[in-house]
């Protein structure tokens, strides 16, 4: 299959042949014909040489690679490419009689940008996050029912949200393949209802699984707060092993009531689920609590709203430091990719300043193997996280 061409200037063909998959449009020397929205095409070096094969897309970044070759974007490319994903994460035992919930396909870091793929125990939640790759979706669906054959239940693609505005609004969730009613999966033997469908994202923060299993670690007898909550994934984790008492906070009330029902579903009884603004409900909370963890959505999705973030991030933990009890342990993290670990860890120190406790890092988290960083793109590297011994 031909593909337009697009030329790049001299010297510009580097970082492709050290497989960053982002082209941006000033790389650019010439096309071969005017390009639509999401249109594959093949990159070639100012000297002709065929770099690879991937989408256009109008803006800095001008194309987005697919593989670095002259390749063919069919069912057999797709399905290629989702099998090594998935024997990927089946090598590494991340789908196991415990956990039948996991990130199948994570962009960049499995080799196409912009695609997410998430797996709940044989439903598959597909996320474009262009559209490039939501010209694809069909391609990718009939790969996807290849690969997974009899024990698939559902292909549902939620694209709608994740495409930038203009497309987004063009678009509609829908199946692509089978139906879901009613969806429990299990993380670590851990239950949970997951509602991908009217839910946030794909569903289920699927990213704070290793995360949520090292909080189970330091729970016991101790009194927790979950802020930012979403459907209680700390809060169970937390209750099943040995904590005292649990809160948990989220603005939303339809993650709350989910939280509530995933709490029940455990078998934990007695705790607190709240729908309110995390940072009210902590103004009052002092020497309640002997762990909290703070688990706030993307502060900054840009670079522009980069500095209000980090103050954002900075006034909530201090907060949670100046309150916690002496010996306390603050679970926190950051999902914004702009705020980079190290800022993210400037700030923790700039937080713990301004509350005047003395804190001891305990770890550095990040995000798990089903969302892998590639040394070639760091960029994928978006959740960083650091457990605090607050003195
Ligand atoms: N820790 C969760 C994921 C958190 S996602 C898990 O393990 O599943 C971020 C959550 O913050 C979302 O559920 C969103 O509803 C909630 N949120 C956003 N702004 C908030 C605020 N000001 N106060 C409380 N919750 C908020």
């Amino acid at each position: 299959m031909s593909y337009p061409i697009l030329q790049l200037h001299k010297g510009k063909e580097i970082s492709l042949l050290r497989k960053h998959p982002w082209v941006f449009s000033g790389a650019i020397k010439s096309a071969t014909t005017a390009l639509e929205e999401g249109e594959l095409v093949e990159v070639h070096s100012a000297s002709g040489v065929c770099l690879g094969t991937g989408y256009f897309a109008k803006g800095s970044i001008a194309v987005r690679m697919l593989s670095f070759e002259a390749s063919t974007i069919d069912v057999n490319f797709w399905f290629s490419k989702l099998r090594k994903a998935y024997e990927y994460r089946m090598q590494l035992g991340i789908l196991n009689d415990q956990t039948n919930v996991c990130r199948l396909f994570f962009g960049e870091g499995d080799g196409a940008p912009g695609l997410i793929i998430d797996f709940y125990d044989g439903h598959l939640v597909i996320q474009a996050h262009s559209w490039g790759i939501f010209l694809q979706t069909e391609q990718i669906s009939q790969a996807l029912q290849k690969l997974f054959g009899e024990s698939l239940k559902s292909i549902y693609n939620k694209s709608a949200e994740s495409l930038a505005r203009q497309k987004s609004k063009e678009q509609d969730n829908a199946f692509l393949y089978g139906n879901c009613a009613e969806l429990v999966v299990k993380e670590n033997g851990h239950l949970f209802y997951v509602d991908f469908i009217k839910g946030q994202k794909t569903g289920f923060f699927v990213d704070q699984r290793d995360n949520r299993q090292l909080l189970a670690s330091y729970a016991k007898d101790r009194k927790v707060l979950n802020t930012f909550c979403y459907t209680g994934g700390f809060s169970v984790y937390a209750a099943k092993s040995g904590a005292i008492h649990v809160d948990s906070v989220d603005s939303s009330a339809g993650a709350i009531d989910l939280c509530k029902r995933n709490m029940a579903l455990n078998g934990i009884v007695e705790e607190t689920s709240l729908a309110q603004d995390a940072f009210e409900f902590l103004k009052d909370k002092k020497q309640v609590y002997d762990l909290i963890v703070l688990d706030p959505p993307a502060f900054a999705k840009s670079r522009e709203s980069k500095h209000k973030a980090v103050i954002a991030y900075k006034n909530l933990n201090s907060t949670a430091m100046k309150y916690i009890k002496p010996g306390g342990i603050i679970f926190t993290f950051s999902c914004s990719g702009v705020v980079d670990k190290h800022l993210f860890y400037n700030t923790i120190t700039a937080a713990a300043i301004e509350a005047g406790r003395n804190i001891r890092v305990l770890h550095y988290l990040n995000q798990p193997a089903d969302h892998p960083v590639s040394p070639f793109f760091p960029e994928g590297e978006y959740l960083k996280g650091m457990v605090l011994w607050v003195e």
